[in-house]
Formats: C-alpha cells, structure tokens, sequence
C-alpha cells in the first residue's frame, strides 16, 4: 500500500497523463543519425539537434577514441580543484579564437549550467533580466537562481523591451535572448538588443544553443549579424551542432574571470572527461571546413518549406533547420506526430510547458545529412496526413 506522499505523486502523474501531457522517452537501439533505430523499428528521423550531422562522424569518433586512450575518460574533479586537463584549455582557446578572437572562452559540461553560471554571475537581487517571453527554460531558471528581478517581454518585441528598459530603476540590467529559438527556429532581433543595451548599459546575454555551428559561417549567430561588443555574452552549445556535448561562454576576459572565480554552478561541478573535448577539438575542424553542410542544410529547409505549401496547420517563418508546424491541441499534435510514425517518420510533438498553451506543434528538424529524398518523403506523409 502506497504512502500519502507517493499516492500524490501518483495523482499528479494521472493529471498529466489525462491532459495529453504525458511525455515518454523512445529508446535509440543505434547512433544518432537522420535513420537511427528507434523502439525497435528503424526509422526516418526529424527529431535531433545534430544540424550537421557530425555526432557519429568517424574523426569525432577516433578523437574521442585516442582522448579517452590518453586522458582517461573522467576528468575526477572540478576545473578548480585539479580536474582542468590540456584538452580543456586547448579546447577553450580554439573556441575563442573562431568565435571572437578578442575575447575569451569557457567550458561548460552542459549548456543549462552554462546559462545558470552566466546569469547569476552577471546578476544579483539589485539586477532585472529582461527576458523574451520564449527564452529556453534554463535561461528563465538562471533568472530564479540569480534571485534577480525577471522583467519578461513579447516575444522578439524591440519596442515593449524598450519601454521595460526606460522604466526600470533596477541598479544593474541584464538582456536574455535565446539567439534562435528552439521551439519556433525563428532569430531574435540581436542588432536592436545590442542597441538597447548599449544606451541602457545593460549586458546582453545570447544564448545560442541553436545558431553556433549553423549560422554565421559557424561561428554563430552573432557573427551572422556581424556583432561585436564588450557587452556581449555569447553561449553556445556543444551537443547540438557540435555533435559532443558541453557548452562555452565567450564573453570579456572580465566576465569570464567573475564566471571562474564566483559562478557556483560553474565552481561546484566536475569537468567533463577531457575525451569530449578531444572529440570537440576535431568537431570544430569540420565546423570551420563545414561550408558544404551547412549549404546542404539551406538547401533542405528552403526545400522542405517549399513542398509543405499548403497544409493546414500553420509553418512558421523559419530560415533554420528548425521547423515549427503549429497544430494547436495536444491531443493533435500527438496524432500527427503518430501518423507519421505509422510511417516511419520520427517527428516529436512539442506540447505545454515547453511551448505555450494552444499551440502544441511538430517540431521537425533537419540535418545536413538528410538527403532531397528524405524531405520529399517527409512533405508527402504530411501532406496525405
Ligand atoms: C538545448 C538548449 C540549452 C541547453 O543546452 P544543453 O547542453 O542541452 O544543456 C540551452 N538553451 C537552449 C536554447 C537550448 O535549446
């Protein structure tokens, strides 16, 4: 007989489940790929953030191979407390000298604690983080860490921001944007934030788990709108595009020392093994060299976009390999999403929390390893949906 305590968990979970919420886990019998094994069944897949295909690419693999063969495969202990290995450090000034050689690079294992160090090392309880209404969940979870005061703005509204901005008598002012946003793959207005930033001397913090690989030649989103500027923090991800795992911040030598020196979440946590970052140290070879993939992948969203015309449910503007198809209800996202897995088509449906309430969708995303005929397919199954 089940105690109180688990009985009400239990009743939570039955909510949840009734309200189409339910999530559940697919198990991948194979690498992650655009054809993995999934449940048992080998399917197409639209599903993962690996936008150029790099995260089973054999000189990852071998890197990784020799790295755990050389350095072992736990780092042991935190950056500062004897677990920060060469691969580490020469991975962060290969990281800083293609991003912004001006500034300078830090490792993270994840790319939620990347964003939990990053913000509350920039604020504190007399600080506002103005944030889009969009913003990935562990940003808004930095803002709560931080204690700081959590200003949200419509998303990509230059002007509402504006108006926060004038109105806040806060002591220190934080923006926080994702670059591209995970659930719709459109861009944030990035050169109006910066601007705002400069006349409201506030830091602008740029998460870019989604551009770094893809946009500006690689480098990311700031470098696709040609930004620079000592007020900028920018974060990207290492187990999206990068094919590994870990994230960096690339910010002022400044920020980044108040980071080492204060951040808890980057203090109190064991380096990733140094094997990552010799698989990452090859990954950014194939990243600079990656014009080829990442010429393939617009090829494939201008593609994709192009055979969907006209569905029903509504494509959002998207020039990125995510897609977003907005079907509304839960319960319909799902059937879509099951249609095409009827198919042998992996799309997830992305519900509430993770995207607003009334507009569950299919969040397809592409890979420079999916091929004209892997689009086609999808748009047709889609379209007889
Ligand atoms: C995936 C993601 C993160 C978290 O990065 P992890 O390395 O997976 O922890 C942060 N922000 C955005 C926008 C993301 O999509």
């Amino acid at each position: 007989m089940a105690n109180a305590l688990v009985r009400e968990l239990e009743r939570d979970l039955d909510n949840r489940r009734d309200e189409g919420l339910q999530r559940i886990r697919r198990t991948l019998d194979s690498a992650q790929g655009t054809r993995p094994i999934v449940d048992g069944a080998r399917v197409l897949a639209f599903a993962s953030n690996d936008y150029l295909g790099l995260a089973c690419d054999p000189a990852l693999v071998a890197a990784a191979r020799e790295g755990a063969a050389r350095w072992g495969v736990g780092a042991g202990a935190s950056h500062l407390a004897g677990g920060h290995q060469a691969p580490h450090a020469a991975l962060e000034a290969r990281l800083a000298a293609f991003v912004a050689p001006d500034a300078r690079a830090l490792l993270f294992s994840t790319g939620y604690l990347a964003n939990l160090a990053i913000v509350t090392a920039l604020a504190d309880r007399e600080t506002a983080v103005f944030a889009d209404r969009l913003n990935h969940a562990c940003l808004n979870d930095a803002v709560l860490l931080a204690r700081a005061q959590h200003v949200r703005y419509p998303h990509g509204d230059v002007d509402a921001l504006a108006a926060r901005l004038r109105a806040s008598t806060a002591r220190r002012k934080v923006i926080a944007t994702d670059a591209v946003f995970s659930m719709d793959g459109d861009l944030a207005p990035l050169p109006a934030l910066l601007e705002l930033a400069e006349a409201h001397d506030a830091w602008l913090v740029v998460d870019d788990a989604h551009g770094f690989g893809v946009l500006g030649d690689g480098r990311g989103t700031p470098s696709h709108f040609g930004l620079r500027s000592e007020r900028l923090v920018h974060m990207g991800t290492l187990g999206k595009a990068a094919g590994v795992a870990g994230a960096f911040a690339c910010a002022h030598p400044a920020v980044i020392e108040t980071i080492v020196q204060r951040a808890r979440p980057y203090v109190f946590t064991t380096a990733a093994p140094a094997m990552l970052a010799c698989a990452l140290l090859a990954s950014l070879d194939l990243i600079e060299q990656g014009a080829a993939r990442r010429q393939r992948l617009v090829r494939s969203v201008a593609r994709l976009r192009e055979r969907m015309e006209p569905l029903r449910w509504k494509l959002l503007p998207s020039q990125t390999p995510i897609q977003a198809l907005v079907v509304g209800g839960n319960d319909s996202a799902v059937a879509l999403a099951s249609h095409l897995w009827s198919q042998r088509i992996y799309v997830p449906a992305m519900r509430p929390p993770t995207v607003p309430r009334g507009t569950a969708r299919l969040r397809i995303s592409l890979s420079a390893a999916h091929t004209d005929d892997d689009v086609d397919a999808l748009a047709a199954a889609l379209r007889s949906a």
